[in-house]
Order: structure tokens, then sequence, then C-alpha cells
């Protein structure tokens, strides 16, 4: 196979995701949007189809696919509604690899598999108040008592916060040791001192839930420490790699989206005698959308396949993000204003696009923050 073709089996998965894309989630992208409601019945939707645990592997209820066949499906379901896309890209990322990853044999048959085909939802808990793109500066704290661990502090910002079962948390297990201090832990709704506050009202992606974690006096089992102690650091900058991939599919699929939308609306709208399709200053914003988006998918490809190899690709997984993102709020900014007046109201999903495609620049490292990846990836010890 050549860098850029994909397999019978992934054109499949893009057909596949296509379709329920468009004939199943689109036609209720902007209802749940506007009635700012989690998007349950589309998320059933991808259950059904094993989109929601893609790369798990069979055993644990999983689909077994690669990553590339993820990063596909996760643009089309994107460019029908960015929500539901965050939705299957922190199960899928954030909550599934890491405990497929790091999980025992006992871990992933419980939580991996409740998550994979049990019909029930994955979070992953890093930021906090004051700390988020400083990660390690969190102050969540994990005490060993006895036989339980003792948890006390919150997370901020937490996708699938209240719908989700299994919560991946991030917690200091030692004050004194920096990043080298922080433990992963895996968490269930339910669990005593545990609780998931109010929803954020959010500028996009509005069907998707994002509450803060209050952890007070919260006790669990000995038995939910993810990995080894003080490797939680590691744990999830490894899973934020993979993450990154997703959240570029999600940044390709809006920023499509607005492109598709931008061409349609060029043909049919009039301006002085014609349709507006025909002035050449509307056709160059749309061959740099579509040039950017194009490149965007490459990198993303690319770091998808790297991934599926066994190679290192954080520095791809950081670049396809970066790019991504930022050609996806582009795009959609080129194509609101190809829309003028139109694009400003909510009778188009345009102002959808504008809206949803800004978070995929900030959350799961903000452009700054990727830069110093790509940086630091770049130069190395100096
Ligand atoms: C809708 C939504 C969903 C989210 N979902 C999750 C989730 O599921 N789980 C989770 O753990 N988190 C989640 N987040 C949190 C998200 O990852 C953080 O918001 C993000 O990492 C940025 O952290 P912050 O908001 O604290 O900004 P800050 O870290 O305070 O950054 C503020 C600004 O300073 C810049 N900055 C910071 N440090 C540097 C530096 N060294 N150099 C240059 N610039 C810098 C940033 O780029 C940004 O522009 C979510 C956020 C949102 C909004």
């Amino acid at each position: 196979m050549d860098t850029f073709s994909l397999s019978e089996d992934q054109v499949l998965i893009r057909e596949t995701a296509r379709d329920v894309a468009k004939e199943k989630i689109a036609p209720l992208a902007s209802g749940f949007d506007a009635r700012e409601e989690f998007p349950w019945e589309s998320v059933k939707q991808l259950q059904e189809l094993g989109f929601m645990a893609m790369m798990v592997s069979p055993e644990y209820g999983g689909s077994g696919l690669d990553t590339l066949s993820y990063s596909i499906a996760m643009e089309e379901i994107s460019a029908a509604c960015a929500s539901t896309g965050v939705t299957m890209s922190v199960n899928n990322s954030l909550a599934a690899y890491p405990l497929e990853a790091f999980g025992t044999h006992e871990q992933k048959d419980v939580f991996l598999r409740s998550i994979a085909d049990g019909g029930g939802l994955g979070a992953f808990g890093l930021s906090e108040p004051d700390a988020g793109s400083d990660a390690a500066g969190m102050k969540t704290t994990a005490i060993l008592e006895g036989d339980n661990w003792k948890l006390n502090g919150s997370k901020m910002w937490i996708t699938n916060g209240g719908v989700a079962d299994v919560y991946i948390i991030f917690a200091k297990t030692d004050v004194n040791a920096g990043h080298r201090g922080i433990s992963a832990f895996i968490l269930k709704k339910g669990d005593i001192g545990f609780e998931i506050g109010a929803p954020e009202k959010k500028l996009g992606i509005r069907a998707s839930t994002t509450t803060p974690l209050q952890f007070d006096e919260c006790i669990i089992p000995h038995d939910r420490l993810l990995g080894n102690e003080g490797d939680g650091f590691k744990i999830a900058m490894k899973t934020l790699d993979g993450g990154r991939i997703g959240i570029a599919s999600q940044a390709l699929g809006i920023g499509q989206a607005a492109i598709d939308a931008a061409i349609e609306y060029a043909k049919v709208r009039n301006a002085f005698g014609g349709p507006i399709a025909r002035f050449q200053g509307l056709q160059w914003k749309i061959a740099d959308a579509a040039m950017e988006i194009e490149a965007a998918r490459m990198i993303t490809w690319k770091a998808a396949r790297m991934k599926d190899a066994g190679q290192n690709y954080t520095l791809q997984a950081a670049m396809a993000k970066l790019y991504s993102s930022e050609a996806s709020v582009r795009a959609a900014d080129m194509s609101l204003q190809i829309h003028g007046g139109a694009g400003y109201s909510r009778d188009f999903p345009v102002e959808r696009y504008y809206r949803d495609s800004k978070i995929t620049a900030i959350y799961e490292g903000t452009s700054e923050i990727l830069r110093l990846v790509i940086a630091r990836e770049l130069l190395g010890k100096y």
C-alpha cells in the first residue's frame, strides 16, 4: 500500500461512516446543539456500529481496527456533528486506549469491556481549575490508606462528565516528585465521595457535555490504580498523542463540512446577475481552504499510519492536531464569509461549524503548547 491510498476495508469504513453520518446523525445535530442536549441517539448508532471502541481488541469487545480507519470515521462523524465526534474521540482515544495499553486483564475485562460493547462511556480527567496546559501542576492527591486510595481535589472541563460511567483520573501520589509523582486511577460514577458538577455553558460543541468533577475523601479500592504508581504523567502524555489524531480528524470533518457548504451556497446564491461562485475572489478562498484541509488530512493520516506501525508519532500527532485545527478554524471563517448574512443566521449549519471549529485548537494541547511539543521533538536536548 502506498502512503496515500486506502485499503478496501478503510474505504468501506469511510462509506459506512459517511452513510450513518448523513442519514442518521446530521439531521439531529442542530437540534441537539440548540437544546444543549447530549446526543444519545447519535452515540447509540455509533455504539451499534462498533465505532465507540474502534481500536480496542475484539477480546475486550472492540472492533480491532487500525488508527487510520478511526481517523477516517472520526472525520465523517464530526462533519455531521462535532459534539458526537468528540464523544467518540474521548471514548476511543482517552478512555479505551489507556485502559487497554496500561490496564491489567481484570481491569480490561470489567472497565474496558463496559465502554467497548457494554453500552457505557468513558472520560479522561487531567485538567484542573488551576492546571490546564501545566498539567503537572495539578493539586488533586491520592493517598493509599490500607487497601484503599483516598482522593481529594477537583477536575475541570471533563468531556463526557456525568454521561460517562468510567473515568481515568490523574492525581498526585507524591507531591514532592513533580510529574513523576502523578499516578492514574480508574473511577466509576457513584464511587463514594465522587461528585459530578453542572455542565459548562459553551461557545461550541454544545451537545457534548463538559463538567467539573469533585473528589471529597473519595475512596476507591487499591486495584483501581492504572499502570504503576508514578507513571500517571507518562500515561497521560502517551494517551494525548493518540488523542491528538482523533481531534485532528474532528477538525478535518468540521473544516470539510464548512468547505462543502461554501461550495453549495456559492452556486445557488446570485449577485450582480449570476451565481457568486463566478467571482474569482471567492473561488480563491475556497481553493485555499480545500488545499489546507487536504494537507492537514495527509499529516493526520501519516501520524495514524506511524502509530499503527509502532513508530514514535509524538511529532506527527502534534503537527496533525495543530495544523488541522487551525486550518479548520480558517475554513469555517471562510465559509461563513461566503454565506454573507445567511452565514450569521442559525438557519444554516455554518455558524455551528464556526463555533465548533475553535475548540479543536484548545483541547488536548492548545496551539501554543503543540508548538512547544513540536519544537522540543525537533530540537531535542541542547
Ligand atoms: C470543551 C472542553 C472540553 C475539554 N475536555 C477535557 C477533558 O475531557 N479532559 C481534560 O482533562 N481536559 C479537558 N479540557 C481542558 C483543556 O485540555 C484545557 O482547557 C487546555 O489544555 C488548556 O488549559 P487551560 O484552559 O487551563 O488554559 P491555560 O493553560 O491557562 O492557558 C491559557 C493560555 O496560555 C497559553 N499558554 C499556557 N502555557 C503556555 C506556554 N508555556 N507557552 C505559551 N503559551 C502558553 C495557552 O496556550 C492558552 O492560550 C477541555 C476543555 C474544553 C474547553
